[in-house]
């Protein structure tokens, strides 16, 4: 719908601002000033690299293949920078990061230090006011967050928590000077990505190592290792082509060709498919039912439970590292040397769910089997994913409304496209939920938007459009697509933050578009060529600032 809406002219601070320096926000301002928007980002940090900022916890590395695992919306970025191997650290990947602020120049458009808690939209003169917590303001007409789908970090609300004598750390928000665990008794809480990537490391420094676990995990071996120079060649050389198959591919990945279904094999052919990538390191995607039929679902389980029996040689603790639910519906875990770390005399493992934590005593964890002593608790209890980094801000749309409101009252979240949501026009969320964000590579995803963004507003402002906002039933309908794919698959059988699962009161609800990385792309780029179709759009007389 285009329609016509009076509002007094202000002259916003300005065009665009972006939350957030990580992937999303540097490409997010690279394009807008390319384009000849005047843009502002804040970030909270005091440098450049969002989520590669904060998670510096041991053992942080990345678990997509790192030759993907870049930006593409550049041939001379992406071949002026050399991974060193597979899963590179997160060091690494934050020197990329700096690479690239600075390659750009990007800095002088960063805010840095700088905390949003609150952003309104005004409908007297169609512009945001986006607050700093210092109580400092500035207006822009577009509002785009680049908050990343993990980062508010989640710290359970244990009783006593504020009497622990010793230090506690968040593997989200980890000391840049590092922690020097020699000598200490540590216990983690917490067994998914960050838990199980750091577990094998803080075990090999510390004198003693306790793992709280509440549910076991399905790990597959990453094998890292570092690129053969004449892979990293080819791959530069045949930038083109990549860009287009990592953009149009399902993962925002180059997969090996799968077979069709784990029931095909016989299953001597299967557990030999399972081995050979076993041996060879990295996911398990060799048939496609795998999420989707929980027979064949099944078979990888079983496999890799066949693994943590013959690797653990406590046949207690191996009983208790067994996972139960279906394979691949929690995040899929590439660990280095996680089962093996059970092997160590100075690791033990307490299964908290049936032992759980009472509290957190002025000297360690106490739970239903008793109390044990530490000098250090690291949380490796994960994030309020995709939704809490945004409630965090406090953003109020038309009408005041605040977007936690509008999703958690009707216990549901809801967007078009995962790009915006009705009740909050000129907002843009770079990833946010029901768009493929987290179950893909997310810098190809983080491009998709980001260039899906700059079009739309360049198309607004030819077009003398001030006002863009998805429309109601549009969003119905996207929100109800995303749930009828994801009840498709056997992700909604567990429970998990991709649910909302992992936090007290969180509205349940998948919260990722499954359809494919290219599929999407498809369905956006034709809702633009149909003139923002499922968007309202409305011009007034308001002159912009646009200035190309
Ligand atoms: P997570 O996957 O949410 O895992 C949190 C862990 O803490 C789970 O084992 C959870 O148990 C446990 N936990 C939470 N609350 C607890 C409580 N009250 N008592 C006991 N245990 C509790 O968090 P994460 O490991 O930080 O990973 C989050 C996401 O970040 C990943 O899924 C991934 O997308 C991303 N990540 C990626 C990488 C990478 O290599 N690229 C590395 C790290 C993280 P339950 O399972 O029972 O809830």
């Amino acid at each position: 719908m285009t329609g016509k809406k009076k509002s007094v002219h202000v002259k916003p601070d300005y065009d665009a601002v972006v939350i957030g320096a990580g992937f999303s926000g540097l490409y997010m301002l690279h394009s807008l000033r390319e384009n000849g928007y005047s843009t502002k980002v804040f970030e909270k940090a005091d440098d450049v690299g969002g989520t590669w900022y904060w998670n510096r916890y041991p053992g942080a590395r990345c678990d997509s293949d790192s030759v993907y695992y870049n930006y593409t919306f550049s041939e001379e970025l992406f071949k002026g920078w050399t991974w060193s191997s597979r899963y590179p650290e997160q060091a690494e990947i934050l020197t990329y990061l700096n690479y690239v602020a600075d390659t750009l120049h990007l800095r002088d458009g960063i805010q840095f230090n700088t905390t949003i808690n609150h952003a309104n939209y005004n409908e007297e003169n169609n512009l945001w006011r986006i607050y700093t917590e210092d109580g400092d303001s500035v207006t822009a007409t577009y509002f785009i967050t680049a908050v990343g789908c993990l980062s508010a970090s989640n710290v359970p609300n244990f009783k006593g928590l504020d009497s622990f004598k010793g230090n506690w750390y968040h593997t989200g928000q980890w000391p840049h000077e590092g922690v020097d665990f020699t000598g200490q008794k540590v216990g983690v809480i917490g067994t998914g990505s960050s838990g199980v990537q750091s577990i094998p490391v803080i075990a090999k420094e510390a004198d003693h190592l306790t793992v709280f676990q509440r549910t076991p995990q399905y790990c597959f071996p990453a094998r890292n290792h570092p690129y053969d120079p004449e892979f990293v060649k080819e791959t530069k050389e045949k930038f083109s082509q990549l860009k287009t198959e990592l953009r149009e591919s399902h993962s925002g990945q180059i997969i090996k060709s799968r077979k069709p279904s784990a029931l095909d094999d016989t299953s001597e052919d299967r557990n030999k498919a399972y081995e050979d990538r076993w041996q060879q390191g990295g996911y398990l995607f060799i048939y496609d039912d795998l999420l989707i039929n929980e027979e064949s679902n099944e078979t990888a389980a079983e496999f890799i439970r066949s693994k943590i029996a013959e690797t653990v040689k406590n046949p207690e603790t191996a009983q208790k590292l067994m996972p139960s639910y279906h394979w691949g519906t929690k995040r899929q875990i590439l660990d280095t040397d996680y089962y093996e770390t059970y092997n160590r005399d100075n690791v033990s493992l307490i299964d908290v769910r049936s032992n759980p934590i009472e509290e957190i005593t002025p000297n360690g964890i106490k739970t239903t089997a008793g109390e044990e002593e530490f000098d250090a608790i690291v949380f490796a209890t994960g994030f309020d994913g995709m939704t809490g980094p945004l409630f965090r801000m406090d953003i109020h749309g038309k009408d005041g409304i605040a977007l936690k409101d509008k999703w958690e009252e009707g216990s549901q979240t809801r967007t078009y496209l995962g790009l915006s949501t009705n009740g909050f026009p000129n907002m843009f969320m770079i990833t946010g939920p029901e768009s493929p964000s987290v179950l893909s590579n997310m810098p190809i995803s983080i491009e998709q938007h980001v260039e899906w963004i700059t079009d739309c507003i360049n198309y607004m402002q030819k077009s003398d459009i001030d006002l863009i906002e998805a429309n109601e039933e549009a969003e119905k309908e996207w929100s109800k697509h995303c749930r009828d794919i994801a009840e498709e698959t056997l992700y909604t059988k567990t429970d998990s933050w991709y649910m909302g699962a992992n936090i007290e009161g969180k509205a349940r609800g998948f919260l990722i578009y499954l359809g494919g990385v290219g599929t999407y792309r498809k369905i956006c780029k034709e809702v633009a060529e149909n003139g923002y179709e499922g968007f309202d759009l409305i011009s007034s007389t308001k002159t912009h600032s646009y200035t190309k």
